[in-house]
Parts: C-alpha cells; structure tokens; sequence
C-alpha cells in the first residue's frame, strides 16, 4: 500500500502516520527526517541542505526532488507512507511523472484539515514532560492539559521546545503549508483532482478531534 499524508505542523500527521505505518508495516518516509540524517551525518547534500532549513524555507526542488524519488525506489515490500513531500505543486507533478512512468500504484491521499490559528496553537502549546517524552501535555488543548504548571501523567517538570515558540518559524512554515496556489495545500488538491478521476483514493480527516477518533476513522477508510 502507498500512501501521501498532508497536514499542517500541527495537525498530528506525525502520530496518525506512525499509526498506520505500523498497522500496514510499510516504510515511513519523511523528507524533513531524510535531510537531518543528511546534516548530522555531515554529507555534502545535508551542507547544502542545512541554511534552507535553518530559515524554515523549502530546500530547492534539485537537491530535494531527486533525493526523495531515491528513497522510495529502494522502499520496502509493502509499500510507503510518505510524509512532506510534495510540498508545491511542482513537487506533485514530478512524483506523480514519477510513480506512472515506474509503474507505481498510489493508493490513497490523505489530508489531514486544521484551520491556521488551532495548528499554531497547539505547537506553541507542546509542553515536554521531563521524565518522559511520550507524555502528553498541551496548554491549549482541554483533554490534555498540565496540571498546573506539572506533567499531567506523572507531575514531572514541563518545559517548550525552542523551536515550537519561535512563531517567526511557524508562521512561514504555515505560509507554504496553506498556500493553496503553488504550496502544499496546492499540491494535495493535485491528487484531490486526481482522485476525481478514479487515480488514487482520498480521505479527508477532521484534525481537531482526538487522537483516538481521528484514527479510527481513518483505518475504517483504509481497510
Ligand atoms: P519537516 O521535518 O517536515 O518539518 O521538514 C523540515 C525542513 O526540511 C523543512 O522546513 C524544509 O526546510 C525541509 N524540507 C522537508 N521536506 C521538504 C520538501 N518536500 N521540499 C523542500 N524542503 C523540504
């Protein structure tokens, strides 16, 4: 099974992706995590790589088109999830060029909705729980909420991420992820079009309930 996931950062892409990754056993590809590789192993592509990310702006498309295209052509048996590319529209054209001349089957997009200012807030609102980072907490966010100023699991320390309150970086972040003419959202209304035509599947989730739901309701369409 191969699969495109969009959201915005935010959204829960990553969790609901780890989810279905598992559940299928397929090969999670995620470019964002393809170039840290890159940069902590110190290779010419994570040099040229590194300044784009540090500003938060796209790495250009021919260091980043070719290097994901790689990846997924030495991928596992059952198939991929792949997850921050495309993010343009040229991006789009060129995996899906791609997929039809190597003969592979795209299965289903998914997009994950959230309007702009929800996404912002739940990053600013991460809270990291000392003892364990698989903790949940988020100060704007009800169900998960510290207790006061303490993990709501197990009362550790809490601290924010540097980088989930740079809003500087978010917002551009969110600029290319919104933009609906050439960015990502552009991109995924390019498999939306194709869907229309019969080429691949498309779900479409609502991002603001809770983990538990959003993913059932996404494995019942996968299945
Ligand atoms: P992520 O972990 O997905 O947020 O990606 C981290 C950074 O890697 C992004 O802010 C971009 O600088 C770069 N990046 C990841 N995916 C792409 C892509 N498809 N095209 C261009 N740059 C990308």
């Amino acid at each position: 099974m191969n699969i495109l996931i969009f959201g915005p950062n935010g959204s829960g892409k990553g969790t609901q992706g780890a989810l279905v990754k598992k559940k299928y056993d397929l090969d999670h590809i995620e470019s964002g995590a393809i170039f840290r590789k890159h940069i902590g192993g110190g290779t010419d592509l994570g040099k040229q790589a590194k300044a784009f990310i540090d500003r938060g702006e796209l790495v250009p498309d021919d260091i980043t088109i070719p290097m994901v295209l790689d990846v997924l052509k030495s991928s596992g048996a059952n198939g991929w999830l792949l997850d921050g590319f495309p993010r343009s529209i040229v991006q789009a054209q060129k995996l899906w060029d791609a997929l039809v001349t190597g003969g592979v089957k795209l299965d289903f997009v998914i997009e994950i909705l959230l309007p702009r200012l929800v996404a912002k807030n739940r990053i600013m609102g991460r809270r990291l729980c000392a003892n364990d980072n698989n903790h949940p907490n988020n100060i704007f966010i009800d169900a998960i909420k510290p207790n006061g100023d303490k993990c709501r699991v197990c009362g550790g320390a809490l601290s924010a991420r540097a980088d989930d309150q740079d809003e500087g970086a978010i917002d551009k972040r969110h600029d290319i992820y919104y933009d609906s003419t050439t960015g990502t959202l552009a991109a995924s209304y390019f498999y939306k079009d194709l869907a229309a035509k019969g080429k691949c599947k498309y779900i479409i989730l609502e991002g603001e309930g809770s983990i538990d739901s959003i993913k059932d309701t996404l494995l019942k369409q996968l299945d």
